[in-house]
């Protein structure tokens, strides 16, 4: 077993390493990091200084190059586990890689998710189903299987990557919004079990930002409302967003560092919007 300190780890090496790898030592697993927002997080944890268990589907071998690239980059190691999700057996087994391999897990950002676009009245009850499995179930599978341990050590930072649509809705995605909205309760819970333990508990909601997700979503629209790629962008997609442009994902990132840091200490129980304005309607 790995007996990293996160106390110790990095901190001899002056200030202005301490302040750029303020996560030096820490164990990290990002659910759904071989895409997208989730990816992106797992980049800015490693740039902090953080161990990070991958996670997703993809191409094993090109997964294998990415993660070695960025853990090479910066000093750090990024395990790979292809648990499914909407599956409580893998997702005990992906937190026992990141146990196993480390001796901990000290942040888990919830984040891998999925989509489907249609009224509710043709919604396919299986795309319901596996909506609310990989979204909202796999949040709170993950959550109860690092709890024990981060009590233990009394640290533990749990992020979960909701959505403007956990604030507010939207036609045709009747699934997503309620697994969302599922996320923020399941925040403020997480948050309040553990609220004198060293624990935190938020969730960040973003509005629209590039990703693979976004893009499918932009065929699914263009079809459903019968309007071309550029009019799906700015009237259908940006059309709640003020601010009119999509947020990058290393914004994400960069929030998750900041929630996964000492100074963050006090923020629980939150939903943090990053939405261009959206919500602020
Ligand atoms: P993405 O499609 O680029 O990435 C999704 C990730 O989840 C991938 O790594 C994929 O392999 C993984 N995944 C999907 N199903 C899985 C399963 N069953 N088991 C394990 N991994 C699985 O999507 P994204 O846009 O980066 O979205 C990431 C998160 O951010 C999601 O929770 C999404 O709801 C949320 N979000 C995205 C946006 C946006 O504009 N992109 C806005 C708000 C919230």
């Amino acid at each position: 077993m790995n007996t990293i300190t996160p106390e110790n780890e990095g901190r001899e090496t002056g200030s202005s390493t301490l302040a750029s790898r303020a996560l030096s030592g820490r164990v990290a697993i990002v659910t759904g990091s071989t895409s997208g927002i989730g990816l992106a997080i797992l980049e800015e944890l490693a740039r902090a200084g953080a161990h990070v268990v991958m996670n997703g589907f993809g191409d094993r071998a090109e997964l294998a190059v990415a993660a070695g690239r960025i853990a090479a980059s910066h000093g750090v190691d990024i395990p790979f586990h292809g648990a499914d999700m909407s599956r409580p057996a893998e997702i005990a087994d992906l937190v026992k890689l990141a146990e196993d391999r480390f001796g901990r897990v000290d942040i888990l950002v919830n984040n891998a998710g999925i989509q489907h676009v249609a009224p509710i009245d043709t919604f396919p009850a299986d795309r319901w189903d596996a909506v609310l499995a990989i979204n909202l179930s796999s949040a709170f599978h993950a959550t109860q299987q690092v709890l024990p341990g981060m009590k233990r050590r009394r640290f533990g930072r749990i992020i979960n990557i909701a959505s403007a649509h956990g604030l507010v809705g939207s036609p045709f995605k009747s699934a997503y919004v309620a697994a969302k909205h599922g996320v923020l309760g399941l925040t403020k819970v997480t948050a309040l079990e553990t609220a004198e333990m060293g624990i935190t508990a938020n969730a960040i909601c973003p509005g629209y930002v590039w990703t693979p997700l976004v893009e499918k979503q932009i065929t699914a629209q263009a079809m459903s409302h019968n309007i071309d790629r550029a009019e799906v962008i700015r009237n259908v997609l940006l059309a709640q967003q003020p601010n009119k442009q999509f947020a990058e994902a290393s914004e994400i990132g960069a929030l998750a560092v900041f929630l996964a840091g000492e100074t963050a200490r006090s923020i629980t129980g939150a939903t943090l919007s990053v939405d261009g304005g959206w919500t602020a309607h």
